[in-house]
């Protein structure tokens, strides 16, 4: 039986030194694998996230590189700088922190980096090989979505046959996430702003994936019964206080839960991490 948190930090310590060694071969090599994140403007959330991916990519040892441009940028120049990247033999793995501003919007942000260095796993190249049935996790394949389901392995939470409920559809969390569920054989459900009858829906569930960005939006009501498992997305502040979108009271009702901090924020990161040495080591292979 797993415990009742169920916390990254355990996995992430065993992901940590795993990554280490396959730094230090690739350093033995005269390879240091590199990261380099894109930023358009300054919003302070995403300059948050991006020292998180820093400190990570830092102490296993890999070179961390930001590219911060103006919010007034032409998209002619945010395209030259990605293409220069794209090209540089010396980068492994391009991130473009979202959001990017408006006038960017237009662009097609999710190809821009080139397959090889996505470590992101937001490129058409590298998505595909989920909506074709991939059950891989050492694909570069986006992290969100691969860090869940790395913890839910961790903690002997199996999928096959399971109902799970998804709660939000982005293209870096939702989408994604369910397509990988239904590769391992989850039936899943896919709700949105648009579902009617959310809690009748939930309260069916086996699994609860909240991806919606609201505080405490999980309350005990959309849980059916004691035997459900609540992971959560969400990172929101509430009164200053960072929050996921599970209420105390939910978290209570559950089997075992996902905190906040310390549950799927991490797992995120190390994944990126992850998608990072991999890409650097399909990159220098001779
Ligand atoms: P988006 O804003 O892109 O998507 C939110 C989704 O929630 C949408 O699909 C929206 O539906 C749905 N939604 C909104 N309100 C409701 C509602 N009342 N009932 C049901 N569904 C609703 O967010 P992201 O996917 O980018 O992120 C979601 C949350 O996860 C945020 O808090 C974000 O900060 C966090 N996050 C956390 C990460 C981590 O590592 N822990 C990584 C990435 C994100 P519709 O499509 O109809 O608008």
């Amino acid at each position: 039986m797993y415990p009742k948190i169920l916390a990254a930090h355990p996995l992430v310590v065993e992901l940590k030194k795993d990554l280490r060694l396959r730094c230090e071969k690739l350093k033995n090599r005269g390879i240091i694998p590199s990261m380099c994140v894109v930023l358009v403007g300054d919003n302070p959330a995403s300059l948050t996230y991006i020292k998180n991916k820093q400190k990570v990519c830092e102490e296993i040892g890999a070179h961390f590189k930001l590219v911060q441009m103006p919010a007034s940028v032409k998209a002619q120049d945010f395209l030259n700088q990605l293409h220069q990247l794209n090209h540089d033999h010396s980068v492994h793995g391009i991130i473009i922190q979202l959001p990017v501003t408006e006038s960017l919007k237009n662009l097609n942000i999710p190809n821009l980096v080139t397959p090889e260095k996505d470590i992101d796993g937001f490129n058409g190249a590298n998505t595909q090989a989920i909506y074709t049935g991939t059950t891989n996790l050492q694909l570069l394949i986006p992290c969100t979505p691969k860090g869940i389901i790395n913890l839910l392995n961790y903690y002997g939470i199996t999928l096959d046959g399971k109902h799970v409920v998804v709660i939000g559809r982005s293209l870096i969390v939702g989408k994604p996430l369910s397509m990988l569920l239904s590769n391992l054989n989850a039936t899943v459900t896919l709700a949105h702003s648009k579902t009617k009858n959310l809690k009748q829906i939930t309260q069916t569930a086996d699994v609860i994936v909240s991806a919606i960005g609201k505080s405490e939006f999980i309350t005990p009501d959309y849980l059916g019964h004691s035997q459900q498992i609540l992971i959560d997305v969400g990172i929101n502040n509430l009164d200053g206080k960072l929050t996921g979108d599970v209420s105390k009271e939910a978290q209570e009702k559950a089997l075992a839960y996902t905190p906040v901090p310390g549950g799927v924020g991490p797992m995120t990161v190390i994944s990126l991490i992850e998608n990072l040495i991999t890409a650097t080591e399909n990159q220098v292979k001779g």
